[in-house]
């Protein structure tokens, strides 16, 4: 944090990006406002009926939020009421804290605290980073009780105002988060979280400008204070001077005018100014996101990442819910291309808490495509639902992780046992159905044209494929400041991939978060590639940089910038050709 008079900021994680301008809310935090009193023997049994009054009212305030939900909401957010509405049932926390009372004689809210204190110390030995952030779902339940307990009023307090409002909370519930998008307000921050916290991916999905894991601002900014939040920096600047509130309007200014101007091009064709045709496709996790691709103009599905089909789950999903589900995304799709890629479990994606990998390098571990052949029944059934849900639209299957000619060899001979099952059962499907792979490990990277004479078409995930080159794990913070995608290595292997495809006329894709980098799309054309996959909520700026692009001049600036080999002289050329 850095200070100067009452002026100063605050450094967190942005989670989404956008600025907002308004007074601070304070969400009060009725966690600390928990005393300790103890009550004489003939209060218990009235103790005891006053929590169970607590619970039932925030069982029905919730299912109230829960009906109210209108259909455009994201699907997260029913989900995450539903968890809540489940801890709530729990005995844990619906019957142990009466034991309490019984057991200590203290006041219910007391007896709830102690509980909750309890459960979030053994969520913090869990050592998967997903689950072990589930405890703050535990914490927004108990604090929707204690706020009944306490007398708080349930609602969150908003007075209609003629400024904007930022919220400016320790930590926000889905269920609050629900009521907050309701009164419109225009970002919120909170103390907690982390970049896979519910509250995280809640402000991805509201679209409004956030920033987590500030650790103080609850204590630091007080009601009514002028704040600016700045999500794609991830600061919070506190009673602005002046100086800095004017540049900030401006650029706020900016940011809502290139958003409104994006918009307009939504129907626009992707083509460069020299008429080059380049395909904008989006990346999807299931078909709740199909809703998103279509509003933002996408011409296909490049990657739908079917793992999460799998995640938080006992058990596996059979055929038949993995086929409505690819089925469902091809037919919204309409015939437009919807590549599907196979399962890419292990690493940082484990199914459940069992099946945590004890091994040291899970990255380097039986992830993706190898583990689905040493688990051929599982990718059996896999490819028997892509193969049947084929006949319903236009979809391609994509290996993950391919990084020897002989893994993609067993997996067709798979794919050609699937489909000879499927025949046999009289079962329609694509008989040509594209085979592609996704190039993410170097050694895949340096053997592309191989690859490229026995796939239909290749895919470069970046995201894993910079990881594997500068050996820099992609989920330690410690090295974040060494995972650069401009790297002259990276570069070369994506430079490899791309000839590889032009040379034997297969298409390449890139579907990392690169494709989705819009300072990174002209570098991309002018190295030659020619499909992008990304999330929904860049295709519009990608397609803003496609539409000023001349591939000409491009390819002689990616000719300039590949033939470097110091990291330090390509950023800066990047960013000059950039503004050609
Ligand atoms: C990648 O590695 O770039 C990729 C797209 O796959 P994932 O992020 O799912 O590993
Ligand atoms: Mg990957």
């Amino acid at each position: 944090m850095s200070s100067a008079q009452s002026s100063f900021s605050i450094h967190g994680i942005g989670v989404s990006s956008g600025i907002a301008i308004g007074q601070a809310h304070l969400v009060s935090n009725a966690l600390l406002e928990v005393v300790h009193y103890q009550l004489p023997p003939h209060l218990i049994k009235d103790e005891v009926t006053r929590f169970d009054d607590a619970i039932l009212t925030v069982k029905k305030d919730l299912e109230v939020i829960r009906s109210s939900l209108s259909k455009n909401v994201p699907a997260e957010l029913s989900a995450f009421i539903n968890t809540h509405l489940m801890m709530l049932a729990d005995k844990s926390l619906s019957e142990v804290p009466k034991d309490i009372i019984r057991k200590e004689h203290c006041n219910a809210e007391w007896a709830i605290k102690q509980q909750m204190d309890d459960i979030v110390e053994q969520f913090e030995a869990i050592e998967d980073e997903y689950l072990r952030e589930r405890q703050h779902d535990v914490v927004q339940v108990v604090e929707r009780v204690i706020k009944v307990l306490l007398g708080h009023p349930r609602q969150a307090p908003v007075k209609q105002q003629e400024s904007a409002i930022i919220l400016v909370a320790h930590d926000i519930s889905p269920a609050d988060a629900i009521q907050f998008k309701q009164h419109h307000f225009a970002a919120f921050i909170t103390d907690v979280g982390g970049a896979t916290s519910h509250t995280a991916i809640l402000a991805r999905s509201l679209n409004i400008p956030s920033i987590v894991a500030l650790q103080r601002a609850r204590d630091l900014i007080n009601d009514g204070e002028l704040i600016i939040v700045d999500g794609s920096l991830g600061v919070v600047i506190v009673n602005p001077s002046k100086e800095i509130l004017a540049e900030y309007e401006l650029r706020q200014n900016q940011w809502v005018l290139e958003q409104q101007k994006l918009k307009r091009i939504k129907s626009t064709k992707a083509v460069t100014m020299d008429g080059t045709a380049i395909d904008l496709y989006a990346n999807i996790e299931g078909p709740e996101d199909v809703d998103a691709v279509k509003a933002s103009g996408a011409t296909g599905i490049g990657l739908y990442r079917t793992e999460f089909l799998f995640m938080n789950k006992r058990e596996m999903p059979d055929e038949e819910e993995q086929f409505q589900a690819y089925k469902q995304v091809a037919e919204a799709m309409h015939g437009l291309p919807v590549t599907i890629r196979t399962l890419d479990l292990g690493a940082d994606k484990q199914m459940n808490p069992d099946s945590v990998s004890d091994c040291a390098n899970p990255a380097l571990g039986l992830r993706a495509v190898r583990l689905c052949l040493s688990e051929p029944q599982i990718f059996h059934t896999q490819l028997r639902a892509l193969l049947r849900a084929s006949h319903y639209g236009n979809i391609k299957i994509l290996v993950p992780m391919l990084s020897s000619l002989g893994e993609l060899r067993q997996t067709k001979l798979l794919l050609e046992r699937a489909k000879l099952s499927l025949r046999k059962q009289n079962v329609p499907f694509d008989e040509n159905i594209a085979l592609g792979g996704m190039i993410e490990v170097p050694a895949a990277a340096i053997n592309a044209d191989a690859f490229a004479k026995e796939l239909d078409f290749l895919s470069i995930g970046t995201n894993d494929l910079i990881q594997y080159t500068l050996a820099i794990d992609r989920t330690d913070d410690a090295v974040a400041h060494l995972y650069n995608p401009l790297h002259p290595s990276v570069l070369k292997l994506i430079s490899i991939t791309i000839k590889a495809g032009a040379k034997l006329g297969k298409s390449v894709a890139v579907c990392g978060e690169m494709a989705g980098d819009a300072k990174l799309t002209k570098l991309l054309i002018g190295m030659g590639l020619r499909q992008f996959s990304m999330h929904p909520s860049n295709v519009l700026s990608v397609k803003q940089q496609v539409l000023h692009s001349q591939i000409a001049k491009l390819s002689s600036n990616a000719r300039k910038i590949l033939s470097h080999t110091d990291l330090e002289k390509i950023e800066p050329l990047v960013a000059k050709f950039n503004l050609h």
